[in-house]
């Protein structure tokens, strides 16, 4: 259908280098509030919170991962550094009783951003299975 067709076309833009909204961010050109930074990634809250707490986590340079199924070999070290940082955000934020970590991939995995990202989700019991 055309929202399928959308999200694919989507993914195609940016496997060929054109930049996300996340790259705005990162660039600065669009305001977040972000909650962590250093040199590799940067984390910020969700415009469109899930959970009371709602935070993207993203590494600042794309490096062709524009969706995790894109990982290479070369991309094991910031895929395990953002989820090490997911760990630090989520201490910081006080999610002591648990929290959840999603990633979205493609078109069935409903990703919206053509950038990887891993959300953090917690303040809230969580359900299962997702939908
Ligand atoms: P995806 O659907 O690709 O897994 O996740 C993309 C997420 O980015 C969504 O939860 C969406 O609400 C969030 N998002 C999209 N645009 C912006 C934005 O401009 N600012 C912020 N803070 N979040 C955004």
């Amino acid at each position: 259908n055309a929202l399928r067709a959308a999200a694919q076309n989507l993914a195609k833009q940016a496997e060929a280098g054109v930049p996300t909204i996340f790259d705005k961010i990162v660039k600065k050109e669009i305001p977040c509030t972000s909650v962590y930074e250093d040199e590799k990634v940067l984390a910020f809250r969700d415009i469109n919170p899930q959970a009371p707490t709602h935070i993207v986590i993203i590494p600042k340079d794309r490096d062709g991962l524009t969706q995790l199924s894109k990982a290479e070999e070369r991309h094991k070290e910031i895929l395990g550094h953002l989820m090490y940082v997911a760990t630090v955000v989520a201490k910081d934020l006080g999610l002591k009783d648990g929290f959840r970590i999603v990633i979205n991939d493609g078109v069935n995995g409903c990703q919206s951003v053509y950038h990887l990202h891993i959300h953090l989700l917690g303040g809230r019991q969580m359900k299962w299975p997702p939908g």
